[in-house]
C-alpha cells in the first residue's frame, strides 16, 4: 500500500532488535552546538558519562567508550587481552557468535567453537566440561554472548561464571551484552566478568556508532601481557586520557550528549522497572506466537530472550515474504533470519524505548501480515497478548496496594 505513495502517515514501527527507536529526549539532547573536545565543558560531560555508564554495567571499574559500532568493541576486547595463537572457547549460539568467532580467527587467535542447533543459549555444563579437559590451561578466554540477537536466546552469565570457577580454570571471561545491556539484568562486577562489550543502538536507545568495554582488574593485568597489535583500540591511552576527562582523539561529542540523556532516563524509570517492562513485552509476544499456533525459534524456555523473539514459520512459508508484506502494508520492520534457518523465521525486536501499546500494535501488524501472506495461523494472538499485559498490570497494581 505505502509503496505507491510518496508519504507514509504516522510512525514507522521499527521492530528490529537494534537499532531501536530514538526517544525524542535523546534527539533533543544531541541537537546542540559542538563544543571544544579539549575544553572544560567537554571534560564535565566526559566525566559525567564515564561515571554514569558504570551504573549501567554495574561496575566500579573503568568503562571504555569507543567511537565505533559494537563490532569495534568486540575487536577491542580481544586485542587488548589476548596474544597471537591463544586458544579461546566460544559458543555457536547463532549468527553474531559466528561473526565474533570469525573475527577471532582473523586476528590470529585459535577459537574453539562449541556447536548448538541455533535454538538454545550457551550451556554452562558444556563449558565446564570442556574447561575441565583443558588441564594445561591452553584456553585463555571464554567468550559468550549474553543475548544472541540472531535467534532470541539469552545465556546465563552468572551460571557460566560459576561453571568456570568450578572447573578451577583461569581463563578470562568476555561477554557481549550488545543486545541485552540496559534492557536485561546484567552485573559486570557481581558476575565476575573480565570484559563486557556493549553497544549504543539497542537498549541504550542511541544511534549506532558508539560501543563499550567494561573492564576488570584481571583484564587490565592481562592487557599488560597481550601482544596482539592494537593502536586505536588500546586501553592504555584511553584510560590515561579519560582520567582527566578527555579522549586520545576527537570523541563523538553528540553521542556523548545522547548517552548522558540515556543514562538519566534509565535511572528515572529505574533499571529494575526497565527490565520488568522488557520481560513483559517478551512474554506478551510469546503468548501471541503460541496462540497463532506458531513456534518460537528458541526451543528451551530457560533461554528465552527478553529483548527479541524469533518466529519460526511452517515449512513452505517464506519469512522474507511476510516481512515484505508487513512493511508494504503496515509500515513495520522485523529482523531478518540467518544461518541454518535462513528464510524460515523473522525476528520481533521488543527492546528500547517502547511501551505496551507499541508492542500490541506491532503484534496486530504481525497477525495481519501473517494472514495476508497465507500462513495458516489461528486467530487471537493479539487477544492473548492483551490478556497477559492486563494480568501483569493488575498484578503490579495489587503489589503496589500492599
Ligand atoms: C548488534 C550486535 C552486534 C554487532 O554490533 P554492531 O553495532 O552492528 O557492530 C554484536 N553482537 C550482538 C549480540 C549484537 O546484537
Amino acid at each position: 500500500m505505502s509503496q505507491n505513495t510518496s508519504r507514509t502517515a504516522g510512525r514507522h514501527f521499527l521492530q528490529i532488535p537494534g537499532p531501536t527507536p530514538l526517544p525524542d529526549r535523546i534527539l533533543r539532547a544531541m541537537d546542540t552546538p559542538i563544543i571544544d573536545h579539549r575544553g572544560p565543558e567537554f571534560a564535565k560531560l566526559a566525566k559525567r558519562v564515564l561515571e554514569g555508564i558504570k551504573t549501567i554495567f554495574k561496575t566500579t571499574s573503568p568503562v571504555i567508550i569507543y567511537t565505533a559500532t559494537g563490532t569495534g568493541a568486540w575487536e577491542a576486547a580481544l586485542v587488548n587481552t589476548l596474544s597471537a595463537g591463544d586458544r579461546v572457547l566460544m559458543v555457536e549460539t547463532g549468527q553474531f557468535a559466528t561473526l565474533w568467532k570469525n573475527m577471532a580467527q582473523k586476528l590470529g587467535l585459535k577459537p574453539e567453537f562449541i556447536p548448538t542447533d541455533w535454538r538454545i543459549g550457551a550451556d554452562p555444563a558444556v563449558i565446564e566440561a570442556r574447561l575441565r579437559e583443558d588441564r594445561a590451561h591452553e584456553i585463555k578466554a571464554v567468550c559468550v554472548l549474553h543475548n544472541e540477537t540472531a535467534t532470541g536466546c539469552l545465556s546465563p552469565i552468572a551460571e557460566i561464571r560459576q561453571a568456570i570457577d568450578r572447573a578451577g580454570h583461569p581463563a578470562l571471561f568476555l561477554v557481549d551484552t550488545i543486545s541485552s545491556l540496559a534492557s536485561t539484568d546484567y552485573r559486570h562486577d557481581e558476575w565476575g566478568v573480565d570484559v563486557t562489550i556493549g553497544g549504543a543502538q539497542k537498549g541504550l536507545m542511541l544511534p549506532p556508532g558508539m560501543s563499550f568495554n567494561a573492564l576488570s582488574d584481571k583484564a587490565l593485568a592481562a592487557s599488560k601481557k597481550s601482544n596482539l597489535p592494537k593502536s586505536f583500540w588500546s586501553w592504555d591511552d584511553m584510560l590515561a586520557m579519560n582520567k582527566i576527562g578527555f579522549f586520545p582523539y576527537t570523541p563523538a561529542t553528540q553521542m556523548l550528549h545522547g548517552l548522558a540523556a540515556s543514562i538519566d532516563m534509565l535511572h528515572e524509570e529505574g533499571l529494575d522497572n526497565v527490565f520488568a517492562r522488557h520481560r513483559r513485552f517478551a512474554e506478551a509476544t510469546r503468548r501471541a506466537i503460541r496462540a497463532w499456533g506458531l513456534e518460537i525459534l528458541c526451543r528451551d524456555p530457560r533461554y528465552y530472550s527478553p529483548t527479541i523473539t524469533a518466529v519460526l514459520l511452517p515449512d513452505g512459508h517464506d519469512a522474507d515474504e511476510v516481512r515484505n508484506l508487513a512493511l508494504d502494508h503496515f509500515n513495520i520492520s522485523y529482523g531478518t533470519s540467518f544461518g541454518p534457518f535462513s528464510g524460515k523465521y523473522f525476528r520481533i525486536g521488543h527492546l528500547g524505548d517502547t511501551n505496551d501499546l507499541t508492542i500490541l500494535g506491532a503484534l496486530a501488524g504481525t497477525e495481519m501480515a501473517l494472514t495476508l501472506a497465507g500462513v495458516p495461523i489461528k486467530k487471537g494472538g493479539v487477544q492473548a497478548a492483551m490478556g497477559y499485559v492486563v494480568s501483569a498490570h493488575s498484578e503490579a497494581q495489587r503489589a503496589a496496594a500492599e
